[in-house]
């Protein structure tokens, strides 16, 4: 059995997928972030952006970039600095979430009403709800076939309309720990690797008694060879500039009526910006808590050590009052959605404790490790 250990910097636990640990006991995203702070020349990266818009911009008012858009503050924050500060023209390309929230129809309303084209691709309801109980069953996670789609939608869209450029927001893999293939992986997407990565899970392979192959084309990533000819491009926007979340939250309230959670904060941490156009948000946190042994106030609270925008005392006060916050608030259409009732639920969730991270102790569960 592995013993699981917490960064000596941030508050992320060695149980996070991919995250690489020095002999010191620091994660790779705080040794990504202090190469954010100290060695990384921003004006440079930034004159190579200017270089990069330049050999893309329309000057017919035609799009010349897609962003995959979910609302949030991020991808938001992201348009609107294309737009307004680069004098760019991006299609917004929003693929539907599951149980959209009020606020996050609102928030996106906000962004199109001041001034945007988005598509919005809604999937088959039946089928994505059959994909959403399947994949609760048997990975704890619904949300597998809606990251297809996620992935697949911006390539698709700028395939279909020919658009040249397609800017995500920050690489994962870097920024909050993971594995990072090479310096190049940092900038730019690399669609091979998009598509070795789906190897193992392809959705032509989820075809079953009600979901037919013809059901799935919205979350097929294109053919390589289509992609290759298309000449498209993906680079992250956070590779040109120092990434934070916090400051895309203050930026986009800024110029938008952007609107945060109305409950104060959101459930199972201590933000109230973040992911909030989902309903079935709070349950997928939840259940990578049971999974891994982080919640969602520990992801939040290790972004903002990093960015020194929170002391890990703080951090650690959040995480011992928010992370293991069962996710009641939008409860019931969840089981509805699921058809599931609570016991099910429940039975479900610890089918998919890992032994490695829980440890039953008086008939409760427990971490394994304490957070100090
Ligand atoms: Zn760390």
């Amino acid at each position: 059995m592995r013993n699981v250990i917490v960064c000596k910097k941030c508050v992320m636990p060695s149980s996070r997928p991919r995250v690489v640990f020095d002999e010191g006991g620091v994660c790779n995203a705080c040794h990504h972030a202090a190469k954010k702070q100290g060695s990384i020349d921003w004006a440079a990266r930034e004159q190579e952006f200017l270089r990069l818009l330049d050999q893309f911009r329309s000057h017919s008012n035609s799009w010349d970039c897609v962003v995959p858009w979910s609302g949030g503050k991020d991808s938001s924050a992201i348009a609107y600095r294309l737009k307004h500060e680069y004098g760019m023209n991006p299609l917004l390309v929003t693929f539907s979430p599951l149980l959209p929230t009020e606020i996050g129809i609102s928030n996106r309303r906000a962004l199109i009403e001041s001034g945007f084209d988005s598509i919005l691709i809604q999937p088959n309801g039946l089928v994505a709800r059959k994909l959403a109980q399947r994949f609760f069953h048997e990975r704890g996670n619904q949300k597998v076939a809606w990251d297809a789609g996620v992935t697949a939608a911006p390539v698709r869209v700028a395939l279909a309309y020919k658009i040249p450029l397609i800017f995500y927001a920050e690489h994962g893999e870097s920024e909050y720990g993971g594995r990072v293939r090479s310096a190049e992986a940092e900038k730019m997407r690399d669609f091979t690797e998009v598509i070795e990565h789906l190897v193992g899970d392809d959705p032509q392979n989820w075809v079953d008694e009600v979901v037919k192959p013809g059901d799935l084309e919205v979350y097929l990533y294109p053919d390589r060879k289509d992609l290759v000819d298309s000449g498209i491009r993906s680079y992250y926007f956070g590779y040109f500039f120092p990434w934070s979340s916090f400051r895309n939250y203050e930026y986009i309230s800024d110029k938008i009526a952007f609107e945060t959670d109305p409950f104060g904060r959101t459930e199972g941490t201590f933000t109230n910006f973040d992911s909030l156009d989902d309903k079935t948000d709070p349950l997928y946190y939840y259940m990578q808590f049971i999974k891994f042994g982080f919640g969602r106030a520990t992801r939040d609270a290790s972004r903002m050590i990093q960015n020194r925008q929170l002391s890990r005392e703080e951090a650690i006060e959040y995480i011992l009052k928010y992370d293991a916050e069962f996710p009641g608030r939008y409860l019931k259409e969840n089981l509805e959605y699921l058809e599931l009732n609570e016991g099910d639920l429940h039975a479900i969730v610890d089918l998919h404790r890992n032994s490695e991270i829980w440890v039953k102790e008086n008939c409760q569960w427990k971490l394994r490790w304490t957070i100090e």
